[in-house]
């Protein structure tokens, strides 16, 4: 029987295939005693599997570049955490088996971490996924992971984690749906770089049963269990239908009367241009630089490491335009040698602009080698600062960016509502604003964006988000300036209509959004946008403001 289930769509498109579970390994080894001469020959042991998993970890990061490079290696270094290996080496020297130790080892330092704060919850995952990797190395069974398979599947999940997100093989994995997780989650981000439908936040995921048929709805969320055939046929239609008006529509972002919205790519570094050049970026919205900070915790790349990395990047959109992120460190993002390890709350606490502004030198190093990475091209440098609270911290960066010598245009990130709500005034500082909706969401509505239980107001299609969204393109447009989006709020097609009714001058979204959002765009004039932003602000929760926006723009 055919039944219908709810998530939150986060990486558009139709899948339709059988259901396959995320294998996991046998993750409570029994607790026997090992006699004492054994315990050098089980240190070993745990040694070299910890040195293979760390190996394997950076070797999928270096085959899969980009943003799930970073989040890999960083995963590579948890698992050879110096403390972590030093309480394993205690464990087996008082009688444990050497996957015992790393079980219990992994386990002390998980509570530490879920009692230290906010971040931590997404980070929880990642270590999990550390430690089952350790374990099954050393019990002998099959990784945890994508399941193996010939045949294509929907690959379900408790929670993805970017060792897994980031090798799929679109071929062979239709789509994939999990039980945690929000649409501003590191495995949204990761499934829409790769391109492939999926659905999160979606209770009672793991409940599936194994080789069950499931049609799922990327951009709606929906999920089909044993859809019938009239269910498939009208998935599929529809997914052929935008397929072939994505391939119909190329060039630069416009409505469908010629008012030009740029739209522009998110990328984490180098390796994600080639994807952004092919969906036609007409530029880069944001460049989140701190993916080149999390290779090593302890101090910042060189400023040579950084001019080489910038200037890739740079050169791949000559005459287009650049925006580069200043280290957005802190908060789900720490580093060691900036982010302070005692908050009691990291996401309120120092980061973003608050951490560079504590540490000069490493903003200073870093605009210097914009500069020198821009000299001599034809690019259009803009460089923002994330987390920007009022205007002082916009003059604040502005000066830091003078002092370096930079020619470029400066901007703020409207990621926290003072900043929203005092656009001008911030604006008497900077040249422009680019929304960063993820953390704008999260502050509006205090609901961490890691947490699935509270994905429901990390929806941006919320009324008071779109409020704020408002409020800065006015101000914006009061002070002549440009007002973007590059949170993931831009890669939904229809609410990338609303923003534009909103005022909102650029798109900038991960490469694979960019061919739907261009496409419709293209069929909806700019006062239809208008009026369908104008319907979705007067309605009371983010399903309504969907469904007013979407009668709207259909004609209903
Ligand atoms: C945002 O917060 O919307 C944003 C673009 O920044 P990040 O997702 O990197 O925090
Ligand atoms: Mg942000």
């Amino acid at each position: 029987m055919e039944t219908t289930l709810r998530g939150v769509g986060v990486s558009h498109g139709v899948a339709i295939g059988e259901v396959r579970h995320m294998g996991t390994a046998v993750l409570e080894p029994p607790a026997k005693q090992i006699p004492a001469e054994d315990a050098e020959r089980e240190q070993g042991r745990a040694r070299q599997a910890v040195e293979a998993v760390a190996a394997d970890l950076t070797a999928r990061g270096n085959l899969a570049g980009g943003e799930a490079q970073a989040v890999l290696e960083a995963q590579a270094m948890m698992a050879q955490d110096p403390e972590l290996i030093a309480d394993v080496d205690r464990r087996i020297a008082v009688g444990s088996t050497a996957e015992r130790a790393v079980y219990d080892a992994f386990a002390a330092y998980r509570e530490l971490l879920a009692g230290a704060g906010e971040y931590l919850a997404g980070r929880v995952a990642d270590l999990d996924d550390v430690r089952n990797r350790i374990v099954a190395r050393l019990l002998g069974v099959p990784m945890p992971g994508v399941p193996d398979s010939d045949e294509p599947y929907v690959l379900v999940a408790r929670d993805l984690a970017p060792a897994d997100t980031a090798l799929l093989d679109p071929t062979l994995v239709l789509g994939f749906v999990t039980e945690e997780g929000g649409p501003t989650s590191h495995s949204a981000i990761l499934a829409r770089a790769l391109g492939v439908p999926a659905v999160v936040a979606l209770p009672g995921a793991g409940e599936l049963a194994e080789g069950t048929v499931i049609a799922v709805d990327g951009s709606t969320g929906d999920i089909f269990v044993n859809p019938s055939d009239e269910k498939k046929a009208e998935l599929e239609t529809a997914a052929a239908e935008r397929k072939a008006a994505l391939s119909a529509s190329t060039g630069p972002g416009a409505t469908a009367d010629g008012h030009k919205v740029p739209l522009l790519a998110n990328v984490g570094g180098p390796a994600d241009v080639p994807a952004a050049v092919e969906a036609g970026a007409e530029g880069v919205g944001l460049f989140r630089t701190e993916f080149l900070f999390l290779d090593d915790s302890k101090n910042a790349p060189t400023e040579e490491k950084q001019v080489e990395a910038y200037r890739q990047v740079l050169e791949a959109f000559p005459e287009g335009r650049v925006v580069v992120r200043v280290l957005d460190a802190g908060a789900d993002k720490p580093l060691d040698f900036l982010t302070p390890s005692d908050e009691p709350n990291p996401a309120l606490g120092v980061r973003g602009l608050r951490t560079l502004l504590d540490h000069p030198e490493v903003l200073r190093t870093q605009l210097t080698a914009l500069a020198k990475a821009a000299e001599g091209l034809p690019v259009y440098l803009e460089v923002m600062a994330p987390m920007v609270a009022d205007r002082a911290d916009a003059r604040a960066f502005a000066d830091a960016c003078r002092e370096a010598g930079l020619r470029a245009k400066f901007g703020a990130m409207v990621e926290i509502p003072s900043a929203a709500l005092r656009a001008r005034s911030i604006l008497q500082e900077v040249e422009f604003l680019s929304l960063g909706t993820n953390d704008l969401a999260q502050y509006t509505f205090a609901a961490d964006r890691q947490v699935g239980a509270v994905s429901r107001l990390q929806d941006p299609w919320q009324p008071a988000l779109l409020d704020l969204v408002a409020l800065s393109a006015e101000g914006a447009k009061a002070e002549g300036k440009s007002c973007g989006v590059c949170g993931e709020a831009a890669s939904d097609p229809l609410l990338a209509c609303v923003l534009t009714g909103l005022g909102v001058t650029s798109l900038s979204m991960g490469a694979a959004s960019i061919p739907y959002v261009r496409a419709t765009l293209a069929k909806y004039t700019l006062a239809q946008c208008e009026r369908a932003a104008a319907a979705a602000r007067a309605a009371d929760s983010a399903e309504e403001a969907r469904e007013a926006a979407q009668a709207v723009l259909s004609g209903e």
